[in-house]
């Protein structure tokens, strides 16, 4: 018996989500067929309201649904202290701490010849962009993964010619694991013990 033609769709949509295998699909869009109207309704709206709504800050390029996002914006953050990350959700990781008080540049991702993605990929020229305008220190918190330590290493070389202190995260934080997985205590330590390089 072959499946009514909209159930195949919702399958082949939902196998293209990561982690999500031609058998995680079936049973997803079967769950959702059995699901109330409201719920899928709710869904549906989520999605289109988080493409529609969520946008990247034109300064640090964190999501956000406002431009500048909150911590470009906010008085109260330390604008000398740049945290560069490679994913927004990093961010979060770090906010956790309740630690850090400057502001962040998310990279949108890391270098990865292996990937194709090299400097023009990330977030970079923005990031040089911002360096002067007072910034005494660049903090670089790439994952502790090969990617993330040369995107680290590429970073400092840029970096550190323009005459400001750059420091790398200590690796308290489990070597090819993702800041997003580090909890706070970890993070912590990573953060406090962090070095110039
Ligand atoms: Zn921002």
């Amino acid at each position: 018996m072959s499946l009514p033609e909209p159930l195949i769709r919702l399958i082949e949509e939902l196998q293209r989500l990561p982690g999500i295998g031609p058998k995680g699909a079936q049973r997803l869009a079967f769950h959702l067929l059995r699901t109330p109207r409201e719920q899928t309704d709710r869904l549906a709206d989520a999605v289109r309201e988080v493409k529609e709504r969520v946008t990247y800050c034109s300064i640090c390029s964190n999501i956000t649904d406002a431009d500048p996002c909150g911590y470009c914006r906010s008085e109260s953050r330390d604008h000398h202290v740049i945290c560069v990350v490679e994913e927004p959700q990093n961010v979060s990781a770090i906010e956790k701490t309740r630690e850090f008080k400057g502001v962040y540049h998310v990279l949108m991702g890391a270098l990865s010849p292996l990937q194709g993605i090299g400097p023009d990929d990330l977030k970079i020229k923005s990031l040089l962009a911002r360096v002067g305008n007072g910034v005494a220190e660049i903090i670089l918190a790439t994952n502790p993964t090969v990617e993330g330590e040369a995107t680290a290493i590429y970073l400092a070389r840029l970096l550190k010619p323009l005459g400001v202190k750059v420091t790398r995260i200590a690796m308290g934080v489990p070597v090819g694991s993702d800041l997003e997985y580090a909890d706070e205590v970890t993070m912590h330590k990573a953060l406090e013990g962090r070095r110039e390089i």
